[in-house]
Formats: structure tokens, C-alpha cells, sequence
């Protein structure tokens, strides 16, 4: 047996468990969520190990959750037989973060409490809830595969540092022993425990079993029987009927799937059959993660087949612009020891993913174009959904031909019209209080709105009472490059070439128009002959009210504002 070791906590743990004791304190019954949520994993993880190695099962091979409590001890204990770990795993990851965009968080944080609980939630409490309630956790386990010499234990009092020791442990897997802090003793109750797992963990597909209790008359209370009882449903949420899941059942699994700590936006639900047969249950969430922007960021969907999980972040189920999407899809087709390999070569993975995409953009649409009783509330979500996901969504246009259309009616801008910087004027907004004659979509791109409102580019537009959009993301020229016409309406910068304002002229200006080209005819030249190094041509512009001059593009050149940016990125 080897001795004891003491190791300090990562800062960000620290940080962490100090926060959430205190911040999360009015829910604190989500550490048994979050400790259920992880025996799930590990018992997932197990089954998807032994497709191709099944003595790692060890005869025992009904995998469950059990949960138990101890009142003379004052512990709760939360057993499974999963994947287990090693003393090396435990190290790892009960001391240390090791999600992507933990740096980025924590740099968030700004000390006060009330927003940063809000934070710490979206970032995903897991393990470390536990110190909600426990002044002590110990956790023994053993990694499936290794010898039963080979368990570790690992102890802290949540706050600098951490104990672990090798042990002997007959079972697989892993026990989490809470010992409660002072006041805690709700807990300590089967009918406590048993609410709460139907509340937050009824949609674990594990069978999780209490010890089952009986009145007993002669001691009045209640006495537990040498007997185990299943308290959740215990199927994959997913393959019960959508008429049999509830609202919050929904809610729940979403936050088991994603680690989010918020409810989803929005779900869709279905079952597929034809060529290909699956499930599919998928979620957008109502906040934008941390690495939003990592484009190699795998995506957010879990892949099973026949129930069975296969692996998390199966990117090749969802095109890039909808990495945000988190779910589930269930396949009936694929072999169990299907790798990533193979899944970028499936046909059936393709037919799975088109059809998912459909739905999401379904999804959205059901959002964006709600009518009826719940229309504005729905709306309020597309809202929310655009603030935080629109700049993903608009990678699209370029990377999905065949939804480009349904895309760019998913499309919000901020715009002339409305006179602030929020993003709501979709591009059927605009043409329907297009003027009469106006045979283009106009707009301005720029680095900010500041800028792009301000832009000398507009005047002619603002006293001719024409619209234009005004384009201040990141990805708006590259967008704009696949964009070029929407219902069979031009999409033209203000800045860019000869202006045409076309039919929205008239004969009178024409005139006038001409007759001034003429009248500074020669200026012009000079103009040109001095600037020849300077500008590719000089013109005589009708577009400017209040400015004398302005700088444009020409029509196939770059835009100012993208040259701005190449330029800014090093090319
Ligand atoms: P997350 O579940 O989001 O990864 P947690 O803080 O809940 O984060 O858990 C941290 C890690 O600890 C898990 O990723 C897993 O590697 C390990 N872990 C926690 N609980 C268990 C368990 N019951 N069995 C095996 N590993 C576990
Ligand atoms: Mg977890």
C-alpha cells in the first residue's frame, strides 16, 4: 500500500468551490443531479469500452446507479459500477478543470455574487457541488481493467487541497461518500433523496435504487428492508413517447447532456424512419458557450447507437455554423463499434445529419415566425437566439448552398429604419417597405454601428427615405460574398461603384445630374491627373448632401472595411 499524498487544488478550483458553496446555496440539491449526471457517464463510458473488450465487465455486467445514506455517520453515499478511475484519473480530474474556456471564465468574473452565480452556473458545477452540503467528501474508486489492489481513495474538505492513497476495492467503479456539513440533515431522508431524484434525474437511463423502506407499527417510524428499489423510470428519455415527457423531464435531460446549468431555448423531439432509422432529440441552448468562436471545437451532439453511447462531440453529425446545437441522435443502423473514422465516410451519417439540419432550421423558424397565442414569447427567444448565436448562424450562407434560402430569412440586421443597434430587421422587413421602383437591398458595412450609422455614404438614402442595413460583424463581407441576392433582389453596398439608385430617380434629377458631370468636367481631370497614385478615378457624386467627399470602392474591388480588416489580420 502506498502512502498518503497530499496535492493542492488548481486556482481555478479553488475559485471555484468558493463561489459555488456560497452562490449556489439556495439550490443546493443539485449536487445529487451532478453526481448522478457523472455515474451516468462513467457507466456510458464502460459500456462503450467493452464493445471491444468485454471482460472489462468483470461478471458483473447490469450496470446501476445506487444511492444510499447513513444517519448515525451522517453521509450520503452515491455508488456505480462504471468505468471507474485510477489513482492518475482521479489527480486529473478531481483537481483540476480541464474544460475548454476555463481561462476565458474566469477571466469573466467580476466579484459580484449575484452576477457570477449566475455565471458559475452556465459554466457547469459537476463534481464540486458536492461541497454545497458536505463539509468532507472521500471517493474510492477502481478503473475497469485493473487488478482489485489498484483502487485509490481520494479526500478533501474543499478547500486548498486533496488527499489520495492507493486502497484495495473489490467492485468496479465508483462510491462518493458526502459527509454532510451541520444542517444538512434534510438529506438524510429516503423520501427526500427519492424527490429529488424524481425531480432532476428521472431521465437517466440507468436504473438508480434506494434501499426500500416500511412502516414499522411497533417502532412507529420508518425501517429500511434488505431490498432495493428502482426510483426513476430508468429508459433513455429520448425512445419514450413525446406524450410522456414532460416539460421539465425535457429541461433536465438537456442540462445532463450539455452541463448547462440553464434551460434550452428550445427542442425538437422526432423519430426517423426510411432510408435511415434514428432519434433525434436536439436543443438549442439560451446562452452562448465560452469557445463559441474555436472552430475546431467539436460539436455539442452525443451519438448512440441502439441505445447504447458511442461517443460525445460527434461533429460529423452537425455542419459547423450549428455547433451550438446539443442533443442526442439514436441510431439504428450503425455498428456498435462504428469509429470516427467511419463516420466521415457513412452515407447513413450524412442522411443523418442533412435531416438534423432541417430540423434545427425548422426549429428556428418555428421561433422566428411564430403567430398566435405564444408568438411573442417565441419571438423574444429568436431574439435571444440571434444575440447569441447569429454570428454563427450566418457562417452558414456561405457553408450550406442547399439552405442557403432558409438561412438568409433567418437573417437580422440592424438597420436605417429603426435607428439603434439592435439586430432585428430581417431582409422580408426591408422589401416590404422598400420604395416604389427600389430594385436593391442597400447596406453599409463598417467596424462598428457607431461608424456604419455615421457613414457620409447614407445621406443620399436618408433624404430619398430609403432603407439600408447597417452590417457591423465580423463575418458580414465574408457573408456577403455568398450573399448576393435575396428573392431576386440585388444586395448592393452603399459604397461600392457608380451609385444607381435607378428608377428611384427621376427625369428631372437626370437631368440636372448631367448637366452639373458636364459643368466639372474639367476639374475633374485635374483632379485625376494630381491624384493618380492616390485614386483609380475621380467622379462627380449626387450621393453626398452634407459631406464634400467621400472614398468608394470600386464595384469588384474589396470593400474599405474588408481591406480594413485583411489588413488588420496580416494579409
Ligand atoms: P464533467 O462531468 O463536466 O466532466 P465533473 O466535475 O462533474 O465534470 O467531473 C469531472 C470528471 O471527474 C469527470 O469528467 C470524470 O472524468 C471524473 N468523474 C467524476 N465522477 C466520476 C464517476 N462517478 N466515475 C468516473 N469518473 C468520474
Ligand atoms: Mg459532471
Amino acid at each position: 500500500m502506498s502512502e498518503k499524498q497530499t496535492l493542492g487544488f488548481q486556482a481555478e478550483v479553488k475559485q471555484l468551490l468558493q463561489l459555488m458553496i456560497h452562490s449556489l446555496y439556495s439550490n443546493k440539491e443539485i449536487f445529487l443531479r451532478e453526481l448522478i449526471s457523472n455515474a451516468s457517464d462513467a457507466s456510458d463510458k464502460l459500456r462503450f469500452e467493452a464493445i471491444n473488450n468485454a471482460a472489462l465487465y468483470e461478471d458483473d455486467a447490469e450496470l446501476s446507479i445506487k444511492v444510499s445514506f447513513d444517519k448515525t455517520a451522517r453521509t450520503i453515499t452515491i455508488s456505480d459500477n462504471g468505468i471507474g478511475m485510477s489513482k492518475e484519473d482521479a489527480i486529473a480530474h478531481l483537481g483540476t478543470i480541464a474544460k475548454s474556456g476555463t481561462k476565458e471564465f474566469f477571466g469573466k468574473l467580476s466579484g459580484d455574487q449575484q452576477k457570477d452565480a449566475a455565471m458559475i452556473g452556465q459554466f457547469g458545477v459537476g463534481f464540486y457541488s458536492g461541497f454545497i452540503v458536505a463539509d468532507r467528501i472521500t471517493v474510492e474508486s477502481r478503473r475497469a481493467g485493473l487488478p482489485a489492489s489498484e483502487g485509490v481513495r481520494w479526500e478533501s474538505e474543499g478547500s486548498g487541497d486533496f488527499s489520495v492513497e492507493t486502497i484495495a476495492k473489490a467492485n468496479r467503479g465508483t462510491d462518493i461518500i458526502l459527509h454532510l456539513r451541520e444542517g444538512e440533515d434534510e438529506f438524510l431522508s429516503a423520501w427526500k433523496l427519492k424527490s429529488v431524484i424524481r425531480t432532476y434525474s428521472d431521465h437517466i437511463s440507468l436504473p438508480i435504487k434506494m434501499q426500500k423502506e416500511e412502516w414499522d407499527e411497533e417502532k412507529k417510524e420508518q425501517v429500511s428492508r434488505d431490498e432495493l428499489e428502482t426510483v426513476n423510470q430508468a429508459s433513455a428519455l429520448w425512445a419514450r413517447s413525446k406524450s410522456d415527457i414532460t416539460a421539465e423531464q425535457y429541461d433536465e435531460f438537456y442540462k445532463h447532456i450539455s452541463h448547462d446549468f440553464g434551460a434550452p431555448l428550445a427542442h425538437t423531439h422526432n423519430r426517423v424512419e426510411g432510408r435511415s432509422d434514428y432519434t433525434q432529440l436536439l436543443y438549442i441552448p439560451a446562452r452562448a458557450p465560452f469557445d463559441l468562436w474555436d472552430r475546431n471545437k467539436r460539436g455539442g451532439i452525443k451519438l448512440y447507437v441502439k441505445r447504447v453511447f458511442i461517443m460525445d462531440d460527434a461533429e460529423q453529425l452537425m455542419p459547423v455554423y450549428l455547433r451550438f446545437v446539443k442533443g442526442v441522435i439514436d441510431s439504428n443502423d450503425l455498428p456498435l463499434n462504428v469509429s470516427r473514422e467511419i463516420l466521415q465516410e457513412s452515407r447513413d451519417i450524412k442522411a443523418i445529419r442533412d435531416g438534423s439540419t432541417k430540423r434545427v432550421l425548422g426549429m428556428l423558424e418555428d421561433l422566428a415566425n411564430a403567430d398566435g397565442d405564444d408568438a411573442q414569447e417565441k419571438k423574444d427567444k429568436y431574439a435571444t437566439f440571434w444575440k447569441e448565436f447569429g454570428q454563427v448562424l450566418k457562417e452558414g450562407i456561405g457553408e450550406d448552398a442547399t439552405n442557403k434560402d432558409r438561412i438568409a430569412k433567418l437573417l437580422r440586421f440592424a438597420s436605417t429604419h429603426n435607428d439603434s443597434d439592435a439586430q432585428n430587421v430581417s431582409l422580408a422587413d426591408y422589401l416590404s417597405r422598400a420604395k416604389e421602383g427600389q430594385d436593391k437591398i442597400y447596406y453599409v458595412t463598417a467596424e462598428s454601428y457607431a461608424t456604419a450609422k455615421n457613414s457620409p455614404h447614407l445621406e443620399i438614402f436618408r433624404k430619398k427615405g430609403v432603407e439600408v442595413l447597417l452590417l457591423t460583424d465580423r463575418v458580414d463581407e465574408w457573408m456577403l460574398s455568398f450573399l448576393t441576392e435575396f428573392e431576386g433582389k440585388e444586395l448592393a453596398s452603399v459604397a461600392k461603384g457608380g451609385l444607381d439608385l435607378g428608377t428611384l430617380e427621376d427625369e428631372a434629377e437626370k437631368k440636372q445630374h448631367e448637366e452639373t458631370e458636364t459643368e466639372f468636367k474639367d476639374l475633374v481631370e485635374k483632379m485625376k491627373a494630381a491624384l493618380t497614385e492616390k485614386a483609380k478615378d475621380v467622379r462627380v457624386t449626387f450621393r453626398l448632401t452634407d459631406s464634400p467627399a467621400c472614398l468608394v470602392a470600386d464595384e469588384h474591388d474589396l470593400s474599405g472595411n474588408l481591406a480594413r480588416m485583411l489588413k488588420a489580420a496580416g494579409q
